[in-house]
C-alpha cells in the first residue's frame, strides 16, 4: 500500500503537487477542463488541512523552451474559478526563480499557487537532478497526482522524490487500487478484453495478462494477425505481418497456461475505409479478398458479452473496431454495454477505449476509467511505473 495525503501531517507545510493539467487548448482557451476538475479533491483536502499548496504540471510540447503559447496562465485562471479563491501564479521562463521562491515562501496555510509549465525547462524530461532539486527546494512534501505522466521518469514526476518525502493524491490512489490491485489480486473470473489497432503495441500486455486472467477476449485490428496465424485469409484488413508467428505462439502460451483465449467469430467487412462503405457480415474465416474487417460482428458481441456479464473483474484496453466511424462502432458499443451490465469490477485502461465508453454514454456505469492511456498500458504490462515507484509505502 502506498502512503497518501491522509497518512501525513500537512498543516502549515509547503506541499508541492505534480498534477496532470495537460488540458486541450484552442486559441488560448481551455476546451475541456476535466483534468483540472479531477485534481480538485486532492487540492481541496490540502487547503482544508492548512497546507501551503504549490501545484505544477506540464502542458503541450514546448520542448524545453519557455514558449508562451504553452503558459499555465489559463489553468491558473480556471483553477481560481473552480476553487472560488485566487491562485497565485508567477510566470517564470525558468519555472523556478527568486520571484517564484518568494511567492512560495509567502504562501499562507490554505493558499494555492501554480508554477509555470515544467517543460519550459529541458531538464524536466531529462530528469535532471539539479532541476528536481530546484523544484523540491520550494516545498517540504511531494504529492504525486499525475497518472498521465507516471510512466515517465521526469524531474517533476520522479526525480523530485529524491529530495522530498513522496505520497499519493486521490487520483493516483484510485489508479493504483484499480489497475494495480485488480490485476494483481483479482476476484475471479477475471476477464480481459484487448483490442486496438496493432498486435505489436499490445504484445507485452497480452503476455502479462496470460499469466493472470481466466479469459482473454481479442478484438479490433489485432484480431486479423491472429486469424492469419491460424491460416485464414484476411483480405485487405490491417495485418501485422511481422507478428504472425508471435500471434501463433501467444495462442499456444495461453493454451498451455489454461487460459481461455477467444478470437472474434464474425466480422463486419467493408469495401473501403469509409463510414459509407458497402458492408457485409461474414464468419471470421470468410473475409472476401477485396474487403477489410473494420468491426467485430453481432455473434462475437453476444459471445464476448456472455463472458463479460459473468465476470467478477473485467479489464478492457482497445476498441473492437474503427469506432470513430458510427457504422463500425457497434462491436465496441456492445462490449461497453456488457461491461455496464456486469455486476463485477469493471476497469477501462486506454485512451481510445475510454473515449468510446464516454461516447456511448456509459462512463458512469464503470467502476474505474483510467486517466492515463500510456501509463495504464504499462500497468497492464506489469511494468513498474517510475512515478508510482517513488511513492513511499505504508
Ligand atoms: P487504446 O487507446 O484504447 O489503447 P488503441 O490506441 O490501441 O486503443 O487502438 C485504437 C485504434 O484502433 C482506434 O483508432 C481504432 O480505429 C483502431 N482500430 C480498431 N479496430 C480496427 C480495425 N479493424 N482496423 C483498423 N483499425 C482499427
Ligand atoms: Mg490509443
Amino acid at each position: 500500500m502506498k502512503k497518501t495525503i491522509e497518512d501525513i501531517d500537512v498543516k502549515n507545510k509547503r506541499v508541492i503537487v505534480r498534477c496532470d493539467f495537460n488540458v486541450p487548448m484552442q486559441d488560448g482557451a481551455i476546451t475541456d477542463d476535466s483534468r483540472i476538475r479531477a485534481a480538485l479533491p486532492t487540492v481541496k483536502y490540502l487547503m482544508e488541512h492548512d497546507a501551503r499548496v504549490i501545484l505544477m504540471s506540464h502542458m503541450g510540447r514546448p520542448k524545453g523552451e519557455p514558449k508562451m503559447e504553452f503558459t499555465m496562465k489559463p489553468v491558473a485562471d480556471r483553477l481560481s474559478e473552480l476553487l472560488g479563491t485566487d491562485v497565485v501564479f508567477v510566470s517564470s521562463p525558468l519555472v523556478v526563480d527568486d520571484a517564484v521562491r518568494k511567492a512560495a515562501d509567502e504562501l499562507k496555510p490554505g493558499q494555492v499557487m501554480l508554477l509555470e509549465n515544467v517543460r519550459f525547462r529541458k531538464e524536466e524530461t531529462e530528469n535532471d537532478p539539479a532541476f528536481a532539486k530546484e523544484l523540491a527546494s520550494l516545498a517540504e512534501i511531494f504529492v504525486q497526482e499525475a497518472f498521465g505522466t507516471a510512466h515517465r521518469a521526469h524531474a517533476s514526476t520522479a526525480g523530485i522524490a529524491d529530495y522530498l518525502p513522496a505520497v499519493s493524491g486521490y487520483l493516483i490512489e484510485k489508479e493504483v487500487k484499480f489497475l494495480g490491485d485488480a490485476v494483481e489480486s483479482p476476484k475471479r473470473p477475471f476477464v480481459a478484453i484487448l483490442g486496438g489497432a496493432k498486435v505489436k503495441d499490445k504484445i507485452p500486455v497480452i503476455r502479462n495478462l496470460i499469466g493472470k486472467v481466466d479469459t482473454l477476449l481479442i478484438g479490433g485490428g489485432m484480431a486479423y494477425t491472429f486469424f492469419k496465424s491460424e491460416g485464414c485469409e484476411v483480405g485487405k484488413s490491417i495485418l501485422d505481418e511481422d507478428s504472425v508467428e508471435l500471434a501463433a505462439s501467444l495462442m499456444k502460451e495461453a493454451k498451455e497456461a489454461g487460459v481461455e483465449m477467444l478470437l472474434p467469430v464474425d466480422i463486419v467487412c467493408a469495401d473501403k475505409f469509409d463510414n459509407d462503405a458497402n458492408t457485409k457480415i461474414v464468419p471470421y474465416n470468410e473475409i472476401p479478398a477485396d474487403m477489410e474487417g473494420l468491426d467485430v460482428g453481432p455473434e462475437t458481441v453476444k459471445l464476448y458479452g456472455e463472458k463479460i456479464r459473468k465476470a467478477a473483474t473485467v479489464v478492457w484496453n482497445g476498441p473492437m473496431g474503427v469506432f470513430e466511424m458510427d457504422n463500425f462502432a457497434k462491436g465496441t458499443n456492445g462490449i461497453a454495454e456488457a461491461m455496464a451490465e456486469c455486476p463485477g469490477t469493471t476497469i477501462i485502461g486506454g485512451g481510445d477505449s475510454a473515449a468510446a465508453v464516454r461516447k456511448a454514454g456509459l462512463a458512469d456505469k464503470m467502476t474505474h476509467i483510467s486517466t492515463g492511456g500510456g501509463a495504464s498500458l504499462e500497468f497492464l504490462e506489469g511494468k513498474k511505473l517510475p512515478g508510482i515507484a517513488v511513492i513511499e509505502d505504508k
